[in-house]
């Protein structure tokens, strides 16, 4: 199956933080990918604005570097590389002075489509909105992106939404949330809105619960001192797996526009419960045999920061009243997975008697590894042994089932770059759904701030504290197995 490729139409993309480590290694690989399909326009250019004195060769050769050591061997075609390399351009400019504006004034185009990349820290993103306007550069239909995070509670994602809207409006902004963007995602809308066998079933009455985990084998690194003035509630609850939440619990939206798909996210986030503090564990990562702990990167060796959360969140609307989502993230755990799994209730009454075992229907989307989606159900177990029951996969990994062709997706990145070229806002977050995830998020984080709660510590290369274990005991329920 070969995917088919739409070119979009001219544009100039400023990056600014183009010489930054996201647009080194996501970024700007991911533009080079979508060139090499043939989906960027021969004139499109992509210019990098930062502090650093470079010019357009030096840009260029540090983005060559950048495709060198990114993009697979498979992807890098030498000619294919000079021809994208000849459509970037630079022009130093800081966002904080008055320098290079008019410059950048003069170099982007007024005739295609002009959109504005925020790849900085977001102290710079009301600097940037404003000074774009100030310098007349962009227009009523240029487009800013702007990188996660966006705040750090409600109070400053109201200020920063209100400083971008003094330059631009709601249609022209792309808060990005990279997890929009990964193929299985979408499928999730496509699976539930594009078949009849599942939205039938999909609420309390046939659903026991919903698990979403994100588990990284990684620590914090060297961004320790960042992570602690974040920890995984803020650096992955309130907007990644709130997402995930989102698109698995929304009612159907009347059609497949933004601010149709939108608002139904909205409506779920503003029926979540608050959540009581024994349904959530916090964790802290150990050291392991090299005394790389938690502590280690962090500037403040009593450090209350989480890197771990697990939780219990309730829906309060018809469809999920009674079904809990768990949550839970961590980092330093002892597998790379991210999936969202959908647990069925168990039939009624099983007709084959207690001794030939039941299993209930469990249905994961997996985000990583291996894209795809896992449908367990139940069969006869061959053989004349008599009725025993067993659970199977009916396994759609999309590698296998279309072929390495149609497995070949492009990588969230790109696919969003490339919506923003479109114009189509669906995959971005509107503001008052990054205010209404803030504001279920801020109170959970002030009791535990408050009452001086500290995580519990978990060893390096496990699933997590044991309390989060005991989170789904004490339901009768388990987590699936991190692998
Ligand atoms: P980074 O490596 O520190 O890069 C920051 C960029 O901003 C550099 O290009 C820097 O270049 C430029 N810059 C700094 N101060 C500036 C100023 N006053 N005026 C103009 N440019 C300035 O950071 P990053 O990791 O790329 O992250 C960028 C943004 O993406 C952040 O908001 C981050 O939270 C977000 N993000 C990053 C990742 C990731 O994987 N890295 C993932 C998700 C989100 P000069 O020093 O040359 O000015």
């Amino acid at each position: 199956m070969v995917s088919r490729v739409i070119p979009v139409e001219s544009f100039d993309l400023v990056i600014f933080g183009g010489t930054g480590d996201l647009a080194r290694r996501k970024v700007l690989p991911g533009l080079y990918r979508r060139f090499l399909a043939g989906q960027m326009p021969e004139d499109a250019r992509i210019i990098g604005a930062a502090r650093s004195d470079l010019d357009d060769t030096g840009f260029r050769d540090m983005i060559r570097e950048a495709i060198d050591e990114f993009v697979s061997d498979d992807k890098r075609d030498p000619k294919v590389i000079d021809a994208f390399l000849a459509q970037l351009h630079y022009t130093p400019i800081d966002a904080k002075g008055e320098d290079g504006w008019d410059t950048l004034a003069k170099l982007v185009r007024k005739d295609v489509v002009q959109a504005f990349y925020f790849s900085v820290g977001p102290s710079l993103f009301g600097d940037l909105a404003t000074r774009l306007h100030k310098h007349k550069i962009a227009n009523a239909e240029s487009r800013i992106v702007v990188e996660k995070p966006f705040g750090r509670d409600l109070e400053s994602a109201k200020a920063l939404n209100a400083v971008l809207a003094d330059s631009f409006d709601e249609h022209q902004i792309y808060r990005i949330d990279h997890y929009l963007g990964k193929e299985t995602v979408q499928n999730l809308m496509v699976v539930r809105f594009a078949n009849m066998l599942f939205e039938p079933i999909w609420n309390a009455q046939y659903i026991d619960h919903v698990q979403i985990t994100v588990a990284e084998t990684v620590g914090v690194g060297g961004r320790g001192g960042y992570y602690d003035k974040s920890g995984a509630m803020r650096d992955m609850i309130q907007n990644h797996l709130m997402q995930l939440l989102c698109l698995t619990a929304m009612e159907p939206p009347s059609d497949f526009e933004p601010d149709a798909v939108r608002d139904e996210k909205l409506k779920v986030i503003r029926a979540l419960d608050p959540v009581k503090p024994d349904s959530i564990v916090r964790g802290q990562y150990n050291a392991d045999e090299d005394q790389d702990s938690y502590i280690a990167h962090s500037e403040n060796p009593e450090s209350k920061t989480e890197s771990y959360i697990a939780m219990k969140v309730d829906i309060s609307n018809w469809r999920w009243k009674g079904t809990p989502f768990y949550l839970r993230t961590g980092k330093r755990l002892k597998g790379r997975m991210s999936e969202i799994v959908v647990h069925f209730k168990e039939v009624p009454h099983s007709i084959f008697g207690e001794e030939a075992g039941s299993k209930a229907n469990v249905l994961a989307i997996r985000l990583q590894p291996d894209e795809g989606m896992d449908l367990r159900v139940t069969i006869k177990e061959p053989g004349p042994g008599g009725m025993r029951l067993v659970d199977v996969p009916l396994d759609m990994t999309f590698a296998d089932a279309l072929g390495p062709e149609g497995a070949d997706v492009p990588d969230a990145y790109e696919r969003l770059i490339m919506d923003v070229i479109r114009g189509n806002q669906t995959l971005f977050m509107r503001g008052d759904e990054v205010e209404a995830a803030w504001a279920w998020t801020d109170p959970i984080i002030n009791g535990w701030t408050s009452r001086g709660d500290k995580p519990v510590p978990y060893d390096p290369g496990t699933s997590g504290p044991e309390d989060a274990l005991m989170l789904l005991h004490r339901d009768g329920r388990r987590w699936r197995e991190i692998k």
